[in-house]
């Protein structure tokens, strides 16, 4: 027989360990799944200087301080690639790989992951040079020449992480200004180990039978091409949903992001969404948190109101 809980949250970032947090204190049973470890993206953030309490934080010690907190009233966290969850009114039944559980009500948390440059080379070169997370690799570079490609916050912040390693970074992005917060800007043009290259595209990550060496370059103004030599190639070009495997309930828009109401609430009743997952416009650590102990307090209500449903039919 399938495991039976009240909540399960899908995704333990810090949008799904505070859900699990707040209905867990209303003494809900609770099972946050995750295939990774509980953390999300905070494990991949080096210092965090804009979530409240701390003037900086590093994401894994967040991460780690989330959890303790999470799990203080019983709310559980086993591993769980999930594949997808069935809509039975009051009864939802969560698959992943390995197991079934049931409960009633969940909370989709899954996040985001980072977009693909889908450029000759990216694949090939994955590991051998190619990364996504400057915290987890940024140290294979030590005293050598990166690029990052993109002008948004996680490029930017992720280079100038990368400046204490690496010995230059280049930030090569498609227009003639960033997309990142001013006062990243502000910091970035500052450190003289940042390095820009504007309105170019990389059409190709170069590199011999081993490792990535390089890039192609081609100017979007001018037409023209160059190759920049680099040991390293760091890739920011924005974020897609983590949803797949949610599609057959039908309440993902068009890119794949879960709508919802204020409430946290989807088109499905029991079924809640929040963090990255969700349509909104600041994707933030603080507005995962807030968006939890949301639908941490509404899951509560709903189940109360499902239990009064069943005294009604008696
Ligand atoms: P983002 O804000 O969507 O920025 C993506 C960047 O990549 C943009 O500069 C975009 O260029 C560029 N880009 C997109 N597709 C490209 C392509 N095919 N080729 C070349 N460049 C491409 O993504 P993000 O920086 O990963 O941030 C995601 C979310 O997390 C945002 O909401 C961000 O604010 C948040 N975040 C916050 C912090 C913080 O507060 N400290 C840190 C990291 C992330 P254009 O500018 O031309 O569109």
């Amino acid at each position: 027989m399938a495991k039976q809980y009240d909540v399960i949250v899908i995704g333990a970032g810090p949008g799904g360990m505070t859900a699990a947090l707040y209905a867990s204190r209303a003494n809900l049973s609770v099972l946050m799944l995750d295939r990774g470890i509980y953390g999300g993206q905070m494990n991949n953030t080096a210092a965090i200087e804009n979530y409240p309490g701390f003037s900086s934080v590093m994401g894994p010690d967040l991460a780690e301080n989330m959890y303790k907190g999470a799990t203080q009233f019983g709310a559980e966290y086993a591993y769980g690639n999930v594949e997808g969850v069935e809509d039975h009114g009051a009864t939802k039944v969560v698959k992943t790989d390995t197991d079934t559980f049931e409960a009633k009500a969940v909370i989709i948390a899954s996040g985001s992951e980072y977009r693909k440059l889908g450029v000759p080379g990216e694949e090939a070169y994955g590991g051998r040079g190619v990364s996504y997370c400057a915290v987890c690799d940024g140290a294979f570079f030590k005293g050598r020449e990166v690029i990052v490609v993109g002008g948004g916050d996680s490029a930017v912040e992720e280079g100038l992480y990368l400046t204490q390693l690496a010995s230059k970074v280049t930030v090569i992005h498609r227009r003639d200004q960033l997309r990142a917060q001013k006062i990243l800007q502000d910091r970035a043009f500052a450190n003289d180990k940042m390095n820009f290259i504007w309105n170019s595209n990389v059409e190709e990550i170069l590199g011999d039978d081993q490792k990535v060496t390089g890039v192609k370059l081609v100017n979007n103004q001018t037409g023209e091409e160059t190759t920049l030599d680099a040991s390293g190639v760091f890739i920011y070009v924005g974020i897609l949903p983590k949803t797949e495997q949610f599609s057959d309930l039908g309440i993902t828009d068009d890119m794949g992001w879960i709508e919802t109401n204020d409430h946290m609430e989807t088109k499905v009743d029991g079924i809640y969404a929040i963090g990255d997952v969700r349509v909104k416009d600041l994707r933030q650590i603080t507005t995962a948190v807030g968006d939890g102990g949301i639908a941490g307090q509404q899951v509560f209500k709903y189940i109360e109101s499902l239990a009064d449903q069943s005294a009604a039919v008696k």
